[in-house]
């Protein structure tokens, strides 16, 4: 039988807005997106770096070996003070508070009078350390095993663009404890309520058949169909709730049809689906490649101009920049946007013409 928990640190944001989100999501299989795995490979250099003082970068793009270097130096000065220790990947436990549950905290500072955890996150979504629930939860950990409640507590979160630091006392992590006990009792019973929200339910394993989710879209847009009282067009206010849902709805839909095809693909078939080919698309082989080139030569080649993001490489931002304009589609939102309302689009993309 395994030691670890259901609940995890990482999961606590979603545990504490939708308890029945824990035992929906057990028994589905992890599956990694490439840029979960690119931030992984991340957290192990720099956790090599941080342990031994030096690791092969070769491999590593120069901005990527930038970060964990700028990482390491906001760690390593942290590093100070009287009887200052560096732990890192430090397992801490949470036993007290939830049946086997522990974690693991990239880097964790311990002095004679502070406790410092730090969190590496490497994704572009800026993150928070303020009332950040997998913090607390390490910080608590922390404190309990450094008999650090006299000490002072800091939460840290280290990501590229954005360096969050809050203070935690030892009254909001009382308070955090207290909350982590009676949610995750909620959370391990049966039954355990379902609250759908674009923040929770963002990496929910289970969303893809969660019928309180599934509830939640289908609401979105069926609210008054049915009525036949209604009126024979779409009210605005009806056109405006599909507008202003459309991006969430389609992304719930990506998620089911994503999940649809993995079932396939796992010979797990969905009932009343089948797979079949989908468009084709013609392509060169290797050796029609090379047939080409020898019909036409140089007419097989075709020369284009560079994208902005590879020139800014070559000649750095600020000189493409000057070289550029910026370019949107014009975009619906809701009134409480905080971009001012574009007066005539049209005009507004005429110089493009
Ligand atoms: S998909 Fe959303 S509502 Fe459903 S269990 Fe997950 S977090 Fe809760």
């Amino acid at each position: 039988m395994s030691d670890h928990s259901l609940i995890s640190p990482s999961m606590l944001n979603r545990m504490f807005q939708c308890p029945g989100s824990v035992l929906a999501s057990v028994g589905y299989p992890d599956t990694s997106s490439p840029a979960a795995a690119h931030g992984t490979m991340l957290h192990n250099i720099a956790e090599e770096v941080l342990r031994i003082g030096f690791t092969d970068a070769s491999s590593l793009e120069s901005d990527d070996w930038q970060m964990v270097q700028d990482y390491v130096a906001y760690v390593k000065d942290i590093k100070h003070g009287p009887g200052a220790h560096l732990y890192v990947e430090h397992d801490v436990s949470l036993r007290q508070y939830v049946t086997d549950m522990r974690g693991s905290i990239d880097a964790l500072v311990v002095s004679d009078n502070a406790i410092h955890c730090i969190d590496l996150k490497t994704g572009a979504h800026p993150v928070s350390a303020e009332n950040n629930s997998q913090l607390l939860a390490y910080a608590l950990g922390a404190t309990d095993e450094f008999d650090g409640w006299a000490k002072e507590i800091y939460v840290h979160i280290w990501q590229p663009g954005n360096i969050s630091t809050t203070r935690v006392t030892e009254d909001e992590l009382t308070q955090f404890s207290e909350k982590l006990m009676a949610s995750s009792t909620v959370a391990l019973e049966a039954g355990a309520p379902r609250n759908p929200s674009d923040d929770a339910c963002r990496f929910c394993k289970a969303a893809p058949e969660c019928p309180a989710l599934y509830g939640q879209q289908l609401a979105v847009v069926g609210g008054d169909f049915t009525d036949l009282t209604a009126p024979e067009k779409l009210t605005d206010e009806q056109i405006a709730t599909v507008v202003l849902n459309r991006a969430r709805i389609e992304k719930w839909m990506k998620g089911v049809w994503t999940y649809a095809l993995d079932r396939h693909n796992r010979n797990e078939p969905l009932t009343g689906v089948k797979v079949v080919e989908g468009r084709a698309m013609r392509k060169f082989t290797t050796a029609g490649k090379a047939a080409l080139v020898e019909y036409l030569g140089d007419d097989a080649y075709e020369q284009k101009v560079i994208g902005v993001t590879a020139a800014d490489k070559l000649l750095g931002k600020e000189l493409v920049d000057a070289m550029t304009v910026k370019v949107g589609s014009p975009t619906l939102a809701g009134l409480d946007d905080p971009r001012p309302a574009a007066t005539n689009v049209i005009d507004d993309f005429d110089h493009l013409n």
